[in-house]
């Protein structure tokens, strides 16, 4: 069965820990992503971790090989499990991240596509030769894992296609995941649990279904029991 890890999408600590606490035990994996820790910074993780709690550190790096790397160390040194990078950041940037977390317990895992992107919006980036999400997203992923990405970030729709591409080992997180019938807000593509599951995803990030919902402790329930019931 996947992981889950709820998005602490917030504008403060204050917010995120009492989303924590309404969500803890039941949910142990949380995901800081650039909006808190631009607010909150690098004390919000401590936090996290005083509580034991797993952290995913969403900061989608994109940098030259250097900077990435010394940003890469102090996430490793803060007890991230994972840290996420921008594919397209190329392979020289993707080794530096992986060299700075060597002998660490945090994983890099590299954003292909975002799942905000659409064909159009591939087509206005790069033009007529603009590869469609599909390819674009298969190719990015491969490069990342060759480079030493432990996984990728990756829509949910192209998860079975790049699980079958990339080598065993290499996990799948996927974001833009909704209920049956939920919002799809800012994304181009969303799935439910169950067919991200499917697909292959070795773990769901479930941000605002969770967070938004009036009883976010039994919405996250429900993304448990419908992974469950797989
Ligand atoms: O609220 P929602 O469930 O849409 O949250 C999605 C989360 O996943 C956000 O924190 C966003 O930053 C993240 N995300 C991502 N990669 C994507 C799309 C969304 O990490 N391709």
């Amino acid at each position: 069965m996947p992981e889950v890890a709820v998005a602490l999408d917030v504008p403060s600590a204050d917010a995120a820990l009492a989303l924590v606490d309404r969500l803890t035990p039941d949910a142990g994996f949380f995901k800081v992503g650039l909006e808190l820790f631009s607010r909150a910074g690098p004390a919000v993780v401590r936090d996290l971790r005083r509580r034991e709690l797993r952290v995913f550190l969403d900061l989608k790096l994109h940098d030259i090989p250097n900077t990435v790397h010394g940003a890469a160390r102090a996430v490793a040194e803060l007890e991230a499990e994972v840290l996420t990078v921008h594919a397209s950041g190329g392979p020289r940037m993707i080794e530096a991240a992986r060299t700075a977390v060597e002998g660490s317990e945090t994983r890099i895992a590299a954003v292909t596509l975002l799942t905000s992107l659409a064909r159009t919006d591939l087509g206005r980036m790069w033009g007529p030769g603009a590869p469609g999400r599909s390819r674009g997203a298969a190719r990015l992923a491969s490069v990342a894992v060759e480079s030493g990405a432990h996984g990728i970030v990756a829509a949910a729709s192209e998860a079975r296609m790049l699980r079958a591409r990339l080598p065993v080992g290499a996990f799948i997180v996927t974001p833009g995941i909704r209920l049956a019938g939920g919002p799809y807000d800012d994304h181009a593509a969303v799935a439910t649990p169950a067919a991200a599951a499917r697909a292959g995803a070795d773990l769901l990030v479930v941000g605002r279904s969770v967070t938004g919902a009036s009883d976010p402790r039994a919405v996250f329930g429900r993304v448990r029991a419908e992974l469950a019931a797989q």
